[in-house]
């Protein structure tokens, strides 16, 4: 089992989930994390602590398509353990729908 970020971290991306992990299992693209579904110690910490109730454990319906998304970009964006600057626009698409079709990004965090 593990936790698994959903479509509503896209362009939301408030970072306060990678703080609390204790192994360091999230990951960066451009507007959203991923969590990497093999290191994930299904701790739970980290699901109370997202604004956007983006982070869910797999065992909840509907996550599958997201949980490969997590899964493949783990392996591909880089690795992040300190909270970043949240984007001013990130209350704005908190809750919107449809955001992976419209807006997910293959491309890691430029950094
Ligand atoms: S706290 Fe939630 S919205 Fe923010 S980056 Fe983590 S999963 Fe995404
Ligand atoms: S459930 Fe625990 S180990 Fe898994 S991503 Fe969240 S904080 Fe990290």
């Amino acid at each position: 089992m593990t936790y698994v970020v959903t479509e509503n971290c896209i362009k939301c991306k408030f970072m306060d989930c990678v703080e609390v992990c204790p192994v360091d299992c999230f990951y960066e693209g451009e507007n959203m994390l991923v969590i990497h579904p093999d290191e994930c110690i299904d701790c739970g910490v980290c699901e109370p602590e997202c604004p956007a109730e983006a982070i869910l454990p797999d065992t909840e319906d509907g996550v599958e398509k997201m949980l490969e998304v997590n899964r493949e970009y783990a392996e591909k964006w880089p690795n992040i353990t300190q909270k970043g600057e949240e984007p001013a626009d990130a209350e704005e698409f908190n809750g919107k729908e449809g955001k992976f079709e419209e807006f997910f990004s293959p491309n890691p965090a430029a950094r």
